[in-house]
């Protein structure tokens, strides 16, 4: 069994067939080019590597091999992929490839850019504005990272939020609308709405209104895609550059997908959102029944927990949401709270074989504040 990717989707999957593994005679290589799983929710921190695992420390207590190159191909019908020029054979194959920013078009001045897509992107910027006291940076887009990286970059500069969108936010919905202006008044970011960048110099930024902005920073953060890989594995992709998957997160007969690669039902109307909230359920199912396939074992169902987010506001708190319409149920340092511990929880369990696969068990967090019902969330 092959998985593809070191993200959260490709650890849990390992960890989720070595679940289901027990002593059965099944090789289960992890490929993936990086040696630490990237925590990427905690990289707008200002210490982004601290939000990092080795990978080594998950996949050698339970057995999983671990090939550090990257995959170029995936051919289905010959069941191989291939990794750094090397062609692998699999049996069940799972897709865990991640995302990545959606990159500008044609902006001239784009290589000034910096992002907190990566591990890299995050060190580049820390270390750009490390010790730096008054500096002014922008950052385009004001969806979900654009909102953290704007909110923590604000603890010691000017900072000044842009979007094509009128209103801040704008995939979140109206539910936590009001309290994202007040934090982000409170900070004194500034909002520039129904705008973009133009163009990127070197200390400004030329905005689409005409006005040039000073920008010690321009940060990119204006949404991600699925893995390039995911053309291979099927013709269907949604508007994310997504894999369609059934309830089993099965693609195709032998090749399975999780994590940001997929387009998962997360009820009759909505797919799962690329978020390290689904990530982890799913990497654990799709590796548990890829090699539960092999094995004659019966498949497990894919069925999220509720739905919830934490968005943090620097300074200003937190806010975290439950539901689709994100009815805010915490905020300030109450939400902060919940973030922090957000940001600790998923964090994977390490050198310990019987923890990591008890957590692979448990397909959702278990924690007080993700209940799975109402009921749950009243008591
Ligand atoms: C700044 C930021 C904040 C975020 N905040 C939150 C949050 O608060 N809550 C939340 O739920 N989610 C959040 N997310 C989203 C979350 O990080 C992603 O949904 C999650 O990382 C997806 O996990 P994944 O394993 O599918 O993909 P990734 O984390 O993208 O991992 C993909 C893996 O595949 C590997 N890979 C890629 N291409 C290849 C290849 N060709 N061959 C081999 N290996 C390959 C990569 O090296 C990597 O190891 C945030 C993301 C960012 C960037």
């Amino acid at each position: 069994m092959v998985i593809i990717g070191g993200g959260f989707a490709g650890a849990w999957s390992a960890a989720g067939a070595a679940l289901v593994r027990g002593d059965a005679d099944l090789r289960i290589t992890l490929i993936a080019p990086n040696e630490h799983l990237v925590l990427r929710p905690r990289l707008y921190e200002p210490e982004p590597d601290l939000a990092k695992v080795e990978l080594s420390r998950i996949l050698e207590p339970i057995g999983v091999e671990h090939l550090r190159a990257a995959v170029s191909t995936i051919d289905t019908d010959r069941r191989v992929v291939v990794a750094d020029d090397e062609e692998i054979g699999y049996d069940r194959l799972v897709l865990a490839a991640g995302s990545k920013l959606v990159q500008p078009q044609g902006l001239p001045g784009a290589e000034r850019l910096f992002d907190i897509d990566t591990l890299t992107g995050a060190r580049r910027l820390t270390e750009h504005l490390r010790d730096r006291e008054d500096y002014s940076a922008v950052v385009v887009g004001a969806g979900f990272v654009g909102l953290e990286a704007a909110t923590e970059l604000a603890a010691r500069g000017r900072v000044l939020l842009v979007d094509r969108s009128e209103v801040v936010g704008h995939q979140l919905g109206p539910g936590p609308r009001e309290e994202i202006g007040e934090a982000l008044n409170e900070l004194g970011v500034e909002c520039r709405l129904g705008t973009t960048v133009t163009e990127v110099g070197d200390g400004y930024a030329v905005l689409s209104d005409g006005t040039t902005v000073e920008a010690d920073a321009v940060v990119w953060s204006v949404g991600m895609r699925a893995s390039e890989l995911t053309r291979q594995v099927s013709d269907e992709l949604d508007h994310l550059g997504r894999v369609p998957v059934d309830q089993w997160l099965r693609a195709l007969p032998e090749v399975f997908v999780a994590g940001d690669t997929a387009a998962a039902a997360f009820d009759a109307e909505r797919t799962v959102m690329q978020a390290c909230q689904h990530a982890t359920p799913l990497g654990k199912v799709a590796g548990y029944n890829a090699a539960a396939d092999l094995l004659g074992v019966p498949l497990r169902d894919f069925t999220p927990g509720p739905y919830v987010t934490c968005l943090d506001l620097g300074g200003a708190g937190a806010i975290f949401t439950r539901g689709w319409d994100r009815r805010v149920m915490a905020s300030g340092a109450e939400g902060k709270e919940i973030k922090v511990r957000i940001n600790q929880a998923i964090h994977p369990p390490v050198d310990d074989a019987s923890k990591i696969l008890a957590a692979a068990d448990r397909v959702y967090l278990e924690l007080p504040f993700f209940p799975r019902s109402e009921e749950e969330a009243a008591a």
